[in-house]
């Protein structure tokens, strides 16, 4: 398979290329060059296939030959480690709950299959490394910090803002030492974001071998297909359509499920949910896409002023608006109405959700009101206990800590300050 970047269609890479690259060198994002509809056949008995074999299916067109079938199989087998359930939190709205892995939050599924990609296509160059770097709002640091953990061959420099993750975010990213190091920003996730984009173009830092584990790297934003089908496989037999709401920063997550809806997943509908950074919202509204810096929100992992991966979910539409609007909404909400979600839910069936849940559960209830006899699914990104402070405080209640979480909470944080570009240079080098 191909990838071309999304500003130029003459430049093509493969696979490897693409991941190793992360961004193209004109800045463009990387997109398959083919998309091809899975086989009617599949989705007839998908109900009778483990996971491992779905995820099989799903990605093997996006690897092509670069990657041998076992060791592919191999990858996808230590990436899906963990559970995905659906749970009912009222009639026909589900959780799609996406936290039960090594971080507990949804990252964790696209950081695992990178860096196990990226291990198989270093394994024979003892003599060069990569170096993976990533910008953080919050989960991306502590996902990829324990995907790519004593990974060979590659180190992993994090940045993230300052003051802006909260305490177990933080604890999972600068704690865990060996070939990963955390950089604390004085600034926020933008310009964490805009100083990898610069290192990316920089010259002068091509030596290190750069590239990105946000999910504008293909290896982490394609294997992000993998749990819409896993919910369709659990929702099937149900015969209604399928309304599916992601909480959405960076647009990596939804832009995954549509890309399913390319290979043939029936989806009815997709909603981007966002807090107030509503870059997307409006341009549905007004058709002008008028990005703006972020700003600060209880669901700080989607506090993105403009979302990398709109592009590609452009590209995917031809740039046709009515086309996308068919199969597409955006709303965006505020934080009290994000807390009044949260007592919502638990009010109405016990299930505890954190914020970013909440305004996708906030998306779809809007959705719903025009789909109504659909079952909708909202993704349950991150595990509450991860936002421990806001949920315990809105819902007064005590959450037991995982052990995940706990084994972090009681090392000491490690991380090196820095407020420019020019900071961030001079580390690398
Ligand atoms: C990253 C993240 C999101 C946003 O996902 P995108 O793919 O960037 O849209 C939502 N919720 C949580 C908890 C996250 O960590």
């Amino acid at each position: 398979m191909k990838y071309y970047s999304l500003n130029n269609k003459n430049l093509k890479v493969s696979f490897q290329e693409a991941v190793i690259q992360g961004l193209a060198p004109d800045k463009g994002l990387y997109f398959p060059e083919h998309i091809t509809p899975i086989e009617s056949d599949f989705y007839n008995k998908i109900e009778s296939l483990s996971n491992e074999a779905i995820a099989f299916e799903v990605i093997k067109q996006f690897v092509g030959d670069e990657i041998p079938e076992t060791t592919l199989k191999q990858i996808i087998s230590e990436t899906l480690c963990f559970d995905f359930p659906l749970v009912e939190v009222e009639k026909d709205v589900y959780s799609l709950e996406l936290f039960h892995g090594p971080t507990m939050a949804f990252k964790d599924v696209g950081a695992r299959f990178m860096a196990r990609c990226l291990a198989y296509f270093n394994k024979d160059k003892s003599d060069s490394k990569n170096t993976v770097l990533v910008a953080t709002s919050g989960d991306t640091g502590g996902a990829v910090a324990s995907g790519f953990l004593g990974v060979e061959g590659v180190e992993v420099v994090i940045l993230y803002p300052s003051g802006k993750v909260s305490d177990i975010q933080e604890k999972q990213l600068t704690t865990l030492g060996q070939n990963i190091t955390a950089l604390e920003v004085d600034g926020v996730f933008d310009d964490c974001q805009d100083m990898v984009k610069q290192a990316f173009l920089d010259e002068s830092l091509h030596h290190k071998n750069l590239t990105s584990a946000n999910s504008i790297n293909i290896a982490r934003w394609l294997p992000q297909m993998f749990y819409f089908f896993f919910a369709y496989k659990q929702l099937k037999q149900s015969g209604k359509s399928l309304v599916v709401s992601c909480p959405s920063g960076n647009f990596g997550n939804i832009c995954a499920g549509i890309l399913a809806k390319k290979l043939g997943l029936p989806i009815e509908h997709f909603v981007a949910s966002t807090n107030v950074n509503d870059t997307v919202p409006r341009f549905l509204k007004n058709g002008t896409y008028e990005p703006k810096p972020s700003k600060a929100t209880i669901s700080n992992a989607m506090d993105v002023g403009n979302p990398s991966n709109f592009v590609r979910i452009q590209e995917m539409y031809n740039n046709d608006l009515k086309a996308f609007e068919k199969d597409f909404s955006s709303f965006s909400f505020s934080d009290e109405e994000t807390t009044e979600a949260l007592k919502h839910i638990y009010k109405i069936s016990g299930y505890v959700a954190e914020p970013h849940g909440a305004v996708g559960y906030l998306g779809l209830k809007r959705q719903l009101e025009k789909n109504s006899g659909s079952i909708g699914v909202f993704l349950e990104t991150a595990h509450p206990v991860k936002f421990l402070e806001i949920v315990e405080e809105t819902l007064n209640v005590k959450l037991p800590i995982p052990s995940q979480i706990e084994s972090v909470m009681g090392k000491e944080k490690k991380s090196n300050k820095i407020k420019s570009y020019e900071d961030l240079k001079a580390f690398l080098k």
